[in-house]
């Protein structure tokens, strides 16, 4: 308990010293955070032609040697690969066009004869195999922890790797190595990305991509939803899709994951998909879905510039070149509805709920990979590992070239977030920019290429949709409890008011409601209740702040997040989503207040 005075300027200024910067690279940044003036011109260390090349260190799948490879087995039948297995959705011209790779994964799930993929106890024995072969090995530590428990009951299990002195959150922080973590399977009809995770498992553990562990530390989360991979749906076990649950956490799996996230900061995460190359594709556009891998990298409202600019250039750059490297093929990712009479399609959405965009919130290098597979059974299941282990080597490598830049970059984007509070306009809601687009496709037919012109929504430019002047905090009534532990869990700062207070700002007053038809949580499944979209006037006034009630600053690194949980009127805030229970509960701060409060734990 004690007084907590808000600074009217970022208290983290005080410390700058621009002396002591070693780089140039580190001190146009660091100059700017200081100054809280605008972007200093973007440095990419072009001297360093590696930018766009493979990772420096080797791990070449498909080079013969490599420790994966076993006895060799048959390729994949292109027609059926298994005697239980339905026939491909496309025929043998189609499937001729994704050979299996030269090299042969074999994780549990990948034996031969197999006609299922990693049990949940196959993938604990892996993992624990991981950290025994460690336990007897010098300098490195692996710990394979239990994060969480699923609807069903399954534990959620992560294995941690580092060459700190310790595998707690505070060793791999001492370690000054960035942290990468990795997510599998946050969809149980997507297997490949979690087989691909095994491999990358035992190449840091015991094999070809050890030496990384010189520059970083790894997080996997092999199989996040366990329930949905045992019954090989979609979904968790309630039927809410996992990966738009990132911003409410309404699912023991979210929780878990956000839990990690907050212990371990990572400064980079992937999550690694698969998508369905024939669904609705044939109907609408006489074509089949063409592309090894889909990739995107976060796209939401508020990221910051540099965020972006890292994603580009140390990232997309290198996992390209990487895939072409190997002989596979890539594009954005990009989806298309149900509606057989939409035709459009669209880049990964600006929505802040998923993984992806929930991460690059969190100011963390956030990347999605989907390789070609859901609906296919095991048909070319070699080359959807290959494609997962590909990218999943290439993020790894570009994080351990780029260590210490992104050493500088992640806290200074932490800084430059915290430094906008009370300033300017933020974005509330944005969304895709439409646009047109020349997609490669395949003849289901013929099996060769078919360029499809299409209606394409581009999450590279987004509109904005509503804007606002960025409040200083958010007060929040003292009955906002579930909010408020959802806060928590994701590390956004919740302070609690002491003493009955009075805060100048913006109250929201409601002009309109509807009930949302595009809401892809699908949160009326479970709890009966629709998300709201409410629209809002806001009123200028005194906030009567009684003791015990909250208090959300936005001077802190998490301050986008907050914002996208707490600006009611959009389809994915808490109140739309019935985690605050009304209007009147929440409020926007629009001077820096001086309080009597305390931080929540
Ligand atoms: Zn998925």
């Amino acid at each position: 308990m004690f007084l907590f005075s808000f600074p009217s300027r970022p208290s983290y200024t005080s410390g700058c010293k621009p002396s002591a910067l070693a780089t140039a690279l580190a001190a146009s940044m660091l100059l700017s955070a200081c100054a809280s003036v605008p972007l200093p011109p973007w440095i990419p260390v072009p001297s360093r032609p590696a930018a766009v090349t493979n990772p420096p260190v080797a791990f070449p799948p498909g080079e013969p040697g490599v420790t994966v490879q076993t006895s060799p087995i048959a390729p994949p039948s292109v027609i059926a690969n298994s005697p239980t297995e339905a026939p491909a959705p496309y025929n043998a011209l189609v499937a001729a066009r994704f050979p299996a790779p030269s090299i042969v994964y074999s994780t549990p799930g990948l034996q031969p004869n197999r006609t299922t993929f990693t049990t949940d106890e196959e993938i604990h024995s892996w993992l624990r195999d991981q950290e025994t072969a460690l336990s007897r090995s010098a300098g490195i530590k692996a710990a394979l922890l239990t994060i969480g428990t699923s609807q069903q009951g399954q534990p959620l299990e992560a294995l941690v790797l580092t060459r700190g002195t310790g595998t707690d959150p505070a060793a791999l922080k001492a370690t000054s190595r960035p942290t990468v973590l990795l997510i599998g399977q946050q969809h149980g009809d997507e297997p490949a990305g979690s087989e691909a995770l095994l491999v990358i498992a035992r190449e840091l553990a015991q094999g070809l991509l050890q030496p990384m562990l010189e520059r970083i530390n790894v997080i996997i989360v092999p199989r996040a939803n366990p329930d949905g991979s045992r019954k090989g749906e979609h979904g968790t076990a309630n039927g809410l899709d996992l990966n738009h649950d990132h911003l409410l956490l309404n699912t023991p799996e979210a929780q878990a994951l956000a839990q990690l996230a907050r212990d371990y900061k990572p400064m980079v995460v992937l999550d690694a998909h698969e998508y369905n190359p024939v669904s609705q594709y044939q109907e609408k556009f006489g074509a089949l879905q063409k592309y090894d891998a889909l990739f995107q990298y976060a796209t939401t409202a508020n990221l910051p510039e540099f965020l972006i600019k890292a994603d580009q250039e140390w990232y997309r750059r290198p996992l390209l070149a990487a895939l072409k490297g190997q002989g596979l093929s890539t594009e954005w990712y990009y989806t298309t509805s149900a509606d057989l009479a939409d035709k459009k399609i669209a880049m990964g959405s600006a929505l802040p709920t998923t993984s992806r965009n929930v991460n690059g919130l969190k100011n963390s290098i956030s990347l999605l990979v989907e390789t070609r597979g859901t609906g296919l059974g095991r048909l070319h299941i070699q080359r959807r590992v290959h494609t997962h282990v590909t990218a999943i080597t290439s993020v790894l490598g570009s994080t351990s070239q780029r260590a210490s830049e992104l050493g500088q970059l992640i806290p200074y984007l932490d800084k430059e977030v915290s430094s906008l509070a009370c300033k300017e306009q933020a974005v509330v809601e944005a969304a895709n920019t439409p646009a047109q687009y020349d997609l490669q496709m395949l003849d289901p037919v013929t099996g060769a290429d078919k360029l499809v012109t299409v209606d394409w929504d581009s999450a590279l430019a987004l509109r904005t949709l509503k804007s606002r002047v960025r409040p200083c905090g958010y007060w929040l009534a003292a009955s906002s409890k579930t909010a408020v532990s959802r806060m928590r869990r994701h590390g956004i700062e919740v302070f609690q008011m002491l003493e009955q207070g009075s805060l100048l700002g913006d109250l929201y007053r409601e002009t309109s409601r509807s009930s949302s038809s595009q809401q892809p949580l699908k949160s009326d499944a479970t709890d009966g209740f629709p998300a709201l979209r409410a629209e809002v006037a806001l009123t200028r006034g005194v906030i009567d702040a009684p003791a015990g009630s909250y208090y959300v600053p936005l001077n802190q690194p998490l301050a986008n997040l907050a914002m996208a949980a707490l600006e009611p009127d959009t389809q994915s805030s808490y109140f739309a989503n019935r985690l605050l229970d009304s209007l009147a509960s929440v409020a926007r701060v629009m001077s820096a207040p001086s309080l009597k409060t305390e931080e929540l734990p």
